[in-house]
């Protein structure tokens, strides 16, 4: 159906985008999904809501692009002008869609919001568009077809844009892309970014299909291998080698090779294979380490509690740490930090205690320990972030998470072993 290059061009429309009110995730959003498909876009621009603007807009990147998505105005409000104008562009009349009707009809009924005369707006299709239902709100999507080319138009709110284009969007793509793409990164810490591009420089160098790129993250390095093939088989069998070399060169230091596992659901992950139950002492970082295991589905199986023990006293009476330690070596210590995470037992039982001190701002800001304790083999490592008081709180939490991988990875070396 499509011999020319298949360039695809975006136009999110809504004054408030151009206003700055709203942020253009959308555009990010399309933009990678759209890359990752192996559709090459060249153009990308936002209009206000107005009608003649708009019909400008569409018609230039008609000219220049074969498929035009559009994104926002196909509301039931008067400035939700979207499909009107596309259509007068394609040159087709709006006909009302009895489908899109009676599904805006049972979407307010089961809300038992009273329907107004212009929600029936939404259910007005151009003569000859596909239809995309909508499964999260009321205004349907739509492709129309213009000569040899198309307009796809969706709803503004990312909660409906999302899954309509994987499920009716993408598969109408794939279907005129003449490749696909597939990507897998591979998650690598302990190593920071340059460090990484440099034990990987041959490959980064030689790259042709797949492609290796190396992303920089809060204590992280990510490395995206993207191939390009007829299928996902061809494109699996390409990265498959250069993630077994990736696991050569880096070995342990990466935590996984799938795009959705997070370096807490990686930690998550081990403690269970161990059988290992985990608590917190968190001092600058109060709650982050806690917070980020909690947000693993499962976490309960392997998680404990958390104490956050800002003050000194804090330290003292319910962590454990002595008097004459804070006062001699100071709370952000390597002392303090081994004495936090030293009882095992207290207030309840845990096989794994992961403790964290440090200066989030001021003189000394970045400054921080922390450490690990499993079944009493402790480490502690010192940092020196940079950044905001934010930023250095991220860090040190995304270190804890590391610590513990490596000690609980140490660990469960040693007992296979022993
Ligand atoms: P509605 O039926 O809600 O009016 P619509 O398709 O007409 O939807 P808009 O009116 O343009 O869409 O936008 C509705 C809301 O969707 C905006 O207030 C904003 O929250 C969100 N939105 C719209 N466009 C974008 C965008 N490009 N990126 C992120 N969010 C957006
Ligand atoms: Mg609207």
């Amino acid at each position: 159906m499509f011999n020319k290059n298949n360039t695809v061009e975006l136009l999110c429309v809504g004054t408030e985008l151009l206003l700055g009110n709203i942020v253009n995730t959308n555009a990010a959003f399309l933009a990678e999904e759209i890359a990752k498909l192996g559709l090459s876009s060249y153009y990308q621009s936002v209009v206000g809501d107005n009608a003649g603007r708009l019909e400008e807009s569409i018609k230039l990147a008609l000219s220049r692009s074969d498929i035009v998505i559009l994104c926002g105005g196909l509301g039931p409000t008067e400035d939700d002008l979207t499909k009107e104008i596309a259509s007068k562009v394609a040159g087709k009349q709006l006909l009302m869609h009895e489908e899109s009707k009676k599904r805006i009809e049972d979407y307010f009924k089961k809300r038992g919001i009273k329907l107004t005369d212009n929600n029936f707006k939404q259910a007005l299709i151009p003569e000859g568009a596909t239809v995309l239902t909508n499964n999260n709100g009321t205004a349907p999507g739509v492709i129309i077809p213009y000569e040899d080319k198309f307009m796809i138009l969706l709803p503004g709110p990312p909660g409906e844009l999302k899954p309509m284009f994987y499920e009716s969007v993408v598969p109408f793509l794939r279907k005129i892309s003449p490749v696909i793409f597939k990507s897998r990164t591979v998650k690598v810490v302990s190593v920071g970014e340059s460090v990484a591009e440099t034990m990987i420089k041959d490959m980064i160098d030689a790259q042709t299909n797949p492609t290796i790129a190396t992303y920089a993250k809060t204590g992280e390095v990510h490395i995206r291998v993207t191939a390009s093939g007829k299928d996902e088989d061809e494109c699996d069998s390409l990265i498959k080698p250069i993630i077994r070399e990736l696991k050569n060169r880096f070995g342990n230091n990466i935590y996984t090779t799938h795009d959705e596992v997070s370096l807490e659901k990686a930690v998550v992950d081990l403690l269970l294979s161990g059988g290992l139950k985990v608590t917190a002492v968190e001092s600058c970082t109060a709650g982050m380490v806690a917070s980020r295991i909690v947000n693993v589905p499962g976490a309960s199986d392997v998680f404990k509690y958390s104490l956050v023990t800002y003050c000194d006293e804090a330290k003292h009476k319910l962590a454990g740490v002595k008097k004459s330690t804070l006062e001699k070596q100071t709370a952000v210590s390597r002392e303090t930090a081994e004495e936090m995470v030293k009882n095992l037992d207290a207030p309840l039982k845990s096989d794994v205690c992961v403790g964290v001190t440090g200066y989030a701002d001021g003189e000394d800001a970045g400054h921080v320990f922390i450490a690990c304790n499993v079944h009493g083999r402790v480490e502690v490592r010192e940092f020196h972030f940079v950044g905001n008081r934010l930023k250095v709180r991220e860090s040190a939490t995304t270190q804890a998470l590391v610590l513990m991988r490596d000690a609980v990875l140490k660990f469960l070396s040693e007992i296979a072993f022993s």
